[in-house]
């Protein structure tokens, strides 16, 4: 085993060396992504058109394109510390398994007992709700993840916490929707019939098993419906991307302690806040001219917004009644095929990541789900975590960059964000060791009849 003894098997920063600040990337932006806009009249969102669904201060920060450094508050700081913060890993099993001269990194986000780094959000996200003295939170979650971070981080601030669970995931994970539960959330499967856009959609599509964009439309429903309350989202919006860019920043100074740069860095991409979060210090450096690195977004070939949709204003949810966000979608509309197993399934992606991928500053690729549970099998024989399926999609192709160097006989360095763990997505793996699996790529026609569904915004095409 090639051990190099100048660098441990795991980089570990001392609690005194968590950032005290989110890095919002926007602020390094020639170009900013263009703003939310408002759905009936098409001009862009202002503080007061978002007041009735999200915090103040989430605004603010949804909003600010200009302040590089935003204060992490001493409270968020305190719960952070419970759990980060989080290793940086050097995955010698894994290098001497390929035979790869390139040496691998990942940034493990799942030590917490939701499993995934969407607690970095969840928790600041309630805690701007306690501060504004609100009573509670709705929001929805597909596979769960989401919920289950919102659940902990409200009964940590003691706020109501409504999650609408996607029916098929409410059905088939009765897990995680118990976890939500033992930390006081009320689960709800959406479709529902308490409220009318529920109403709306299973008069539509009876027997429906429901999707994000459905569950979306449900919460914010509920949430300006309800008084001292408000909708609050684990992805896609600028401010969830600013409290994940606590993700690369642990991982930049690790790596800065040893002196080690990234020639790649590998996230999975489903509404782009992991991987957004990850990368942003290093994007802002290779905004400012400072070093040059390669970014690699990956996403399921069976929901491919990168690499197959367009670059326009699309709806955010099903019901429409989201404001607009221009970014890559596959259209509202679209739902990835029911045999899809690995998350990662929303229809569009951060508007900053959507802008900075269309400046060519970072590239994507889709994968399908039997070679990403092919890299998680191979990954959890050798590295000891069984991984979640969304975050196996960058094993996948840190595998294959890896495999790469080997033909080269290049020693890259290459990055990789490891979301979550996979202990709730065995009914996958099972699947997946029965040789059940099965890969599902959406055809041009279906993806051409989903974005005729686009809505018509000024000044766009
Ligand atoms: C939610 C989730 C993702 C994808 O969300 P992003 O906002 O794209 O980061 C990835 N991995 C895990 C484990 C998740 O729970």
């Amino acid at each position: 085993m090639k051990y190099d003894h100048d660098i441990p098997y795991k980089i570990y920063l001392k609690e005194s060396e968590m950032p005290t600040a989110w890095y919002n990337v926007r602020a390094d932006m020639k170009q900013k992504p263009a703003p939310l806009r408002n759905p009936a009249t098409g001009a862009p969102c202002t503080f007061e058109d978002l007041r009735p669904v999200f915090c103040d201060e989430l605004i603010r920060q949804e909003l600010d394109n200009d302040d590089r450094l935003i204060p992490i508050p001493d409270e968020i700081r305190q719960f952070y510390r419970m759990y980060r913060p989080s290793p940086l890993v050097r995955a010698y099993c894994l290098e001497e398994q390929l035979g790869t001269p390139a040496k691998i990194y990942y940034k493990f986000e799942g030590n917490n007992t939701s499993g995934s780094h969407k607690l970095n959000s969840a928790i600041a996200q309630a805690y701007y709700a306690k501060q504004q003295g609100l009573k509670g939170v709705t929001t929805e979650t597909g596979a769960g993840q989401w919920g289950t971070a919102l659940s902990m981080a409200c009964s940590y601030f003691g706020l109501d916490c409504k999650v609408f669970m996607v029916k098929c995931s409410y059905e088939q994970k009765p897990f995680r929707r118990e976890v939500m539960r033992t930390y006081g959330a009320s689960v709800t499967p959406s479709p529902s019939e308490t409220t009318q856009v529920g109403r709306k959609i299973l008069a539509a599509h009876p027997g429906t098993t429901g999707s994000l964009g459905c569950a979306i439309s449900e919460a914010v429903e509920t949430a300006v419906s309800t008084p001292g309350c408000r909708y609050v989202l684990g992805s896609v919006l600028s401010q969830v991307l600013l409290h994940q860019s606590i993700i690369g920043q642990e991982t930049k100074a690790a790596l800065d302690q040893y002196g080690i740069k990234p020639d790649i860095i590998i996230g999975c991409a489903g509404g782009g806040s992991n991987l957004g979060g990850l990368i942003s210090p290093f994007m802002g450096e290779k905004l400012r001219g400072e070093a040059d690195y390669r970014f690699i977004a990956v996403e399921p070939a069976s929901c491919p917004s990168l690499t197959r949709g367009v670059f326009a204003y699309d709806f955010c949810d099903t019901g429409h009644v989201c404001p607009l966000a221009k970014m890559y979608t596959l259209g509202s509309e679209f739902i990835p095929s029911a045999n899809h197993a690995g998350g990662l399934r929303y229809h569009g992606m951060s508007s900053i990541l959507s802008e900075l991928y269309h400046q060519g500053l970072m590239e994507a690729r889709a994968v399908e789900q039997t070679r990403v549970f092919e890299a998680a099998e191979q990954f959890a024989r050798v590295e000891g975590i069984l991984p979640a399926p969304e975050s196996s999609h960058a094993i996948r192709v840190a595998i294959d960059e890896a495999l790469r160097c080997k033909e080269t006989g290049e020693a890259k360095t290459i990055v990789f964000g490891l979301t979550g763990t996979g202990y709730f997505d065995l009914v996958a793996y099972q699947k997946f060791n029965d040789g059940q699996m099965t890969d599902h790529i959406p055809t041009d026609e279906e993806l051409q009849a989903s974005f005729a569904l686009l809505p018509k915004v000024p000044g766009q095409k």
